[in-house]
């Protein structure tokens, strides 16, 4: 099976010409015609409201043209909310959600009147002693423990998640938040990870729906919104089988029609806070093979390495990798695709199939649009690379520059006399 990048050789070469590799490249059509699917698939809901979780890629241009289609943004610490901030997405443009919160980060989320979902039960009282009050708009994060599982496939273990409250704690935190004040209730639940099924969507709504008829019933509060958080997951592998947002949408409503609609909830509004949905194929890494090293393996080495793009070391996770201008060789030979750390877990793909590799060729690193660039970090004193937009116009435009050793080193300003060598 294949699975091809959305530039092509010509495009890309001539983009190289003006950004050297490695670099992030992002599809701007593919963004867009995404994040209307999900508009649309989700249109039958009133409220409905996607918050973009910043985290994933944390580039105000990208985020921008979520903007458009009416997204929000999910922050999770201060710096998402200030680049919030920046962009113009304020007060309910806001999803607070976050965990072990610093009092400053609760301070400016109030501050910016972000809806603020709360992690524990203990973060009721913090809020209040922090911000002096508690806000009429609320949500809370809700963990019902043991294994997220869809028939006999378990999907994630919440019961092992550091995320959320128990049953107990958040039937006990609407009663709580209610005494002092809140008046429209949210309720907030992650419960498994980057799923390619559309089932999960729909099974994570109907338990989500029951639990809001039996807290708006017991507690007397009133649910304004059932936020789904993340969690749709993206085909990594060519012969995975792409989720359909349409089929997730309906999955959703049919849950919304069998249970909230009869206990007269029928206004509550669907919240989203997809990252990996809304960007991570519209988005790739682009490197250049600088070396190849034949020992007790085959290597190829690049000159991306695991700071661009830390999933395959962290995780093991799969990319497809496409040699660029290659796609019709037969996959006959068997490489380690490395970075130049020294760590030996920088490695992209390890024993892959793929055409002969030579020097110069150009690899193209699929599916790196969430939690790619955003995941970087600068082991090996290792620069993060820029970060470029393919216009839907087909021009690129430079969205993010490279590190340079400048800004590797701006944090000793309280040595001068380094700085002076440098
Ligand atoms: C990471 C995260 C998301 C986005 O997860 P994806 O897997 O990218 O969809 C949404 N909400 C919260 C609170 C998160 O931590």
């Amino acid at each position: 099976m294949s699975k091809l990048p959305f530039v092509t050789k010509e495009q890309l070469d001539e983009i190289i010409k003006e950004f050297p590799t490695p670099f992030h490249l992002y599809d701007e059509k593919g963004i867009r015609e995404n994040a209307k699917a999900l508009k649309e698939a989700f249109a039958w809901n009133k409220g409905f409201k996607e918050y973009f979780a910043v985290k994933a890629t944390p580039n105000p241009f990208l985020i921008n043209i979520l903007r458009e289609y009416g997204c929000g943004c999910d922050c999770s610490s201060y710096t998402e909310l200030m680049l919030s901030e920046a962009i113009g997405a304020v007060g309910e443009d806001i999803m607070f959600s976050s965990n072990a919160t610093p009092a400053e980060e609760f301070a400016y989320a109030n501050k910016l009147g972000a809806i603020i979902n709360l992690d524990d039960f203990t973060h009721i009282n913090f809020l209040e002693e922090t911000i002096g009050h508690i806000p009429e708009t609320i949500s809370c994060r809700y963990n019902p423990g043991g294994l997220f599982q869809i028939s006999n496939d378990i999907m994630d273990n919440p019961g092992d998640a550091k995320y959320g409250m128990t049953t107990e704690q958040i039937f006990e935190a609407f009663k709580v938040l209610k005494a002092k004040g809140a008046k429209n209730f949210g309720i907030h639940s992650f419960l498994a990870s980057n799923t390619v099924t559309n089932e999960y969507y729909p099974i994570l709504a109907k338990m989500l729906f029951e639990l809001a008829v039996k807290l708006q019933e017991e507690t007397g509060a009133h649910v304004a919104f059932i936020n789904l958080s993340g969690g749709i997951g993206i085909p990594y592998r060519p012969e995975q089988t792409p989720n359909d947002i349409k089929v997730i949408g309906e999955g959703v409503r049919k849950a919304y029609e069998e249970v909230l609609v009869p206990a007269g909830m029928g206004d509550v509004a669907i919240y989203t806070e997809l990252g990996r949905y809304m960007m991570g194929p519209y988005g790739c890494l682009v490197t250049k093979v600088v070396h190849e090293k034949h020992t007790h393996k085959e290597y190829i080495g690049c000159d991306a390495c695991a700071v661009n793009l830390m999933r395959p070391a962290m995780y093991g996770a799969y990319h497809h990798i496409t040699v660029m201008g290659k796609e019709n060789e037969p996959c006959d030979h068997k490489y380690d695709i490395t970075g130049s750390l020294c760590e030996n877990n920088d490695k992209f793909a390890i024993d892959r199939m793929l055409p002969k590799i030579d020097k110069g060729d150009i690899l193209v690193i699929h599916d790196t649009g969430a939690h790619g660039f955003a995941m970087g970090y600068n082991y090996n004193g290792k620069l993060k690379s820029a970060e470029v937009l393919l216009c839907q116009d087909g021009t690129a435009k430079l969205i993010r520059r490279a590190e340079t050793p400048k800004d590797y080193f701006a944090t000793f300003d309280c040595f001068e006399e380094f700085k002076e060598k440098l």
